[in-house]
């Protein structure tokens, strides 16, 4: 039996979520080999394979974002959809319907639960899209169904000791966001997104049940885009956070 793609969360009754890694997949290097991105140079057959896969392990079709670093929030209402549903960096489910996905390399993947509801969320959180109040929309949506209780896991993105910025961007995301303020492990202006988002999720009254500690920066079995450039080429697959309703 193949070993299972994704690594589960507790994350509430009802609702199976988690992050996958780089194992598992058809894809071949520098992708190799559960890429999820279909947007990464990846042979699109080989991808669309690594997606099935997924699929099949989850028991349920998988609905993708078009990502850009927005504040939108899209919902999907169709059991089966095929490819991305749409521009959006959160993207809501129902009970009974499909799973989400967002899909990262260093970027935070934050999964919500809406127990009262059923409803769920996959959210796209990187520092520009954490700035913009990406985080706060998906609440926000997923409290106007009627769920107080937001129940959240954050998933692995690259951390403050290696997350290198300008000091003068750092500046200014940390005008807006204080708790990114980070110092890498060689001395320079860093940013930790996770820390900020858990702020933001605090602060939202959101209940916190899982941080995957892993850097994708450190591990390679995890997609770092950082770590992908660092090693000349700037060419690497993305690994998803996924949740579905049941
Ligand atoms: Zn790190």
């Amino acid at each position: 039996m193949r070993a299972r793609l994704l690594r589960r969360v507790e994350i509430g009754d009802g609702f199976v979520g988690g992050f996958t890694a780089t194992c598992g997949g058809v894809s071949r290097e520098p992708w190799a080999s559960l890429n999820l991105g279909s947007h990464v140079g990846d042979d699109p057959k080989d991808v669309g394979a690594n997606r099935d896969r997924l699929s099949r392990e989850l028991g349920s079709p998988v609905a993708y974002m078009n990502q850009v670093h927005s504040n939108t929030v899209a919902a999907v209402t169709d059991r089966f959809p095929t490819g991305e549903v749409g521009t959006a960096d959160a993207l809501i489910t129902h009970r009974g319907g499909c799973a989400v996905a967002v899909l990262v390399a260093d970027c935070v993947p934050v999964l919500l639960a809406a127990p009262a509801t059923g409803h769920a969320a996959a959210v796209h959180a990187g520092r520009a899209g954490m700035l913009s109040g990406v985080i706060a929309a998906a609440v926000g949506q997923l409290r106007s169904g009627g769920s107080d209780l937001i129940l959240a896991a954050v998933g692995p993105h690259i951390c403050g000791r290696c997350y290198e910025v300008p000091p003068d961007l750092r500046s200014a995301v940390c005008e807006a966001e204080p708790a990114a303020f980070a110092t890498t492990r060689w001395n320079s202006a860093g940013l930790d997104i996770g820390a900020a988002v858990q702020a933001q999720l605090r602060r939202l009254d959101v209940r916190i049940v899982a941080v995957d500690p892993a850097c994708t920066y450190e591990h390679d079995d995890l997609y770092s885009y950082r770590r992908s450039c660092h090693e000349g080429s700037g060419v690497t697959g993305r690994f998803a956070g996924v949740i579905v309703s049941k």
